[in-house]
């Protein structure tokens, strides 16, 4: 028995994984990492700023390749001039341009949010819908969007938003094989991984981990809560 293994059975937690990792150990461990993360983010959630469906839906189409910080430096100017759908969609793009210069793809980005409420007048009476079907029917709304949407402007929580951060950790963690190349394929593992109550908390606390721990280039391995639960700990850790 490896030292680690037999220090984790003196202690009560998962051992690091093996490569033959079973699927009852892997739940093991994915449970223990969600313990973890709820001590460290007990109150995590969205970032963004917005107060009701419409301004969330906008704001997390906004935030594709731009931080929330950013978008929420934009959106109080955006929702001041144009409020509702139907206020948006009666705007041209180019009129939404000179608000969201300071953000990334801004011009692709006008375009959608007027597309996005033209959709929503014509399509669902001006009301942001409630499944992840209909979100995705809106211009600029792909699956993860959607399950951002549904999550936080509705309390439903049918799927995992597989984000830069989500999918990186994922496969870190080795919780989504190497083969899984798609946000898509992501999702799916950890939708099999988890039980249902605990994708909600994975959308906010897994993508602050991102941002604080486990960086794209510079993962603080030393320090990290996950160390003896991660495969990849020794190998990113210099
Ligand atoms: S040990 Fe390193 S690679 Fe693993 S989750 Fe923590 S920061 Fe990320």
């Amino acid at each position: 028995m490896r030292k680690s293994q037999r220090e984790s059975q003196a202690t009560g937690s998962p051992s690091r994984p093996s490569r033959r990792e079973s699927q009852a150990a892997r739940r093991q461990r994915a449970l223990a990492v969600a313990e973890r993360m709820d001590a460290r983010y007990p109150d995590a959630q969205c970032a963004l700023h917005f107060s009701n469906p419409f301004t969330l839906t906008i704001a997390v189409l906004l935030s594709a390749q731009t931080t929330d910080v950013a978008v929420n430096k934009v959106t109080p100017q955006l929702f001041a001039r144009w409020p509702t759908p139907a206020a948006m969609a009666a705007a041209e793009p180019a009129e939404l341009e000179p608000i969201l210069k300071s953000i990334g793809l801004y011009r692709s980005k006008a375009r959608n949010c007027v597309a996005c409420a033209r959709t929503l007048m014509a399509e669902f009476a001006g009301e942001v819908p409630r499944s992840i079907p209909e979100l995705m029917r809106l211009p600029g709304v792909g699956r993860k969007t959607a399950n951002v949407v549904q999550n936080n402007a509705f309390g439903i929580v049918e799927g995992i938003a597989v984000d830069t951060h989500v999918f990186r950790i994922a496969h870190r963690l080795g919780f989504s094989p190497a083969a899984s190349d798609t946000p898509e394929k992501v999702e799916r593992d950890l939708l099999a991984l988890y039980p249902p109550e605990r994708w909600g908390p994975i959308n906010h606390q897994w993508v602050l981990f991102g941002r604080e721990v486990c960086i794209a280039r510079r993962p603080r391995c030393p320090t990290c809560p996950l160390t003896e639960l991660c495969p990849s700990a020794t190998a990113v850790s210099h």
